[in-house]
């Protein structure tokens, strides 16, 4: 007899960058609870591809929190360093059909040719590639890939996140061709996390707010490799006491693992939080979580 597949299959992607903070802490709780209110499985994976911003030990003390505060994947992580394979079979499906190309600009060309253009990024955004490499690399030496975004780019890309309801972003105005592979030779987090959420056979996506911006890139790649999209729902962030969201690279400190930190975590996600114990407190927020998120059919 087989065991009939997971119709739930989520996930929790930590940056090993530091330890959890607050908000992260948020991200992990609700996944999980996504996935036992499905009976589903919980997946963790280790998004360490960026090696210039992880930390020695990091992983390790963010799956140390994890268990603390009983959030137990249901399979031995998975390391994205150790899967460089497969985000190359990506990018090189992705060349045969055209939809990558390499890139010979720096940050400094880039930004040359916008500030000529009179499109200089507003603080705080990314700027927008003007596409000078992107009918060949005139005689330059290839630095990082791209995306080549199709036509229908300049439309806008509609998807469906449960919490946030309708959302769109027109890729052609907003983002630009994006790096697929960076020149220092990193894998993009679009396209490992896009490649992994498939290999893992991921249906679920719950994750912070943030990266909801980052969704419309992610659907696009799916689409070009003819790979499934999951579900989303991006979780509220956690704000400190001057409103900017918790991130580690501001200093947000790592929690203290155990019942307090869980009860604010199941706060900030509307959910039950008097229980005395880890235990008691997962346990009175799984189908409390059902009775608010369930998703139709599952
Ligand atoms: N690794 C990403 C982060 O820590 C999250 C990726 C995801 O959940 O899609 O911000």
């Amino acid at each position: 007899m087989t065991d009939s597949p997971k119709t739930y299959i989520g996930r929790f992607a930590p940056s090993p960058t530091g330890s959890l903070h607050a908000g992260s802490l948020v991200a992990a709780l609700a996944s999980w609870l996504d996935a036992r209110a499905h009976d589903g499985i919980w997946l963790v994976r280790v998004e360490d591809v960026d090696f210039t911003r992880n930390q020695a030990g990091a992983a390790e003390r963010i799956l140390q929190q994890l268990t603390a505060c009983g959030l137990q994947p249901d399979q031995s992580p998975v390391w994205q360093s150790q899967r460089e394979a497969l985000y190359q079979r990506a990018l090189d499906a992705l060349i045969r059909s055209n939809h990558a190309y390499p890139c010979g600009c720096s940050r400094a060309d880039i930004l040359a040719v916008l500030s000529a253009q009179g499109r200089l990024p507003a603080r705080g955004q990314e700027a927008i590639y003007p596409g000078t490499c992107r009918n060949g690399l005139q005689g330059r030496r290839a630095r990082s890939w791209r995306v080549r975004l199709p036509e229908d780019a300049g439309q806008p890309l509609r998807w469906s996140d449960r919490r946030l309801g309708a959302q769109s972003q027109v890729l052609s105005l907003e983002v630009g061709d994006f790096v697929l592979k960076r020149a220092d030779g990193a894998w993009a987090y679009q396209l490992a996390v896009v490649v992994d959420d498939a290999a893992q056979g991921v249906t679920d996506v719950v994750r912070g707010e943030d990266l909801a911006a980052s969704t419309a890139r992610q659907i696009l790649l799916q689409r070009l490799l003819g790979l499934p999209t999951p579900r989303y729902l991006h979780t509220p962030l956690v704000r400190d006491a001057s409103g900017e969201k918790l991130s580690k690279h501001l200093g947000a400190g790592a929690f203290e693992p155990g019942a307090d930190s869980l009860r604010a975590a199941l706060r900030v996600l509307d959910m039950p939080a008097s229980a005395p114990t880890v235990a008691e407190l997962l346990a009175a927020a799984v189908p409390a979580w059902q009775a608010r998120w369930a998703i139709a059919g599952l």
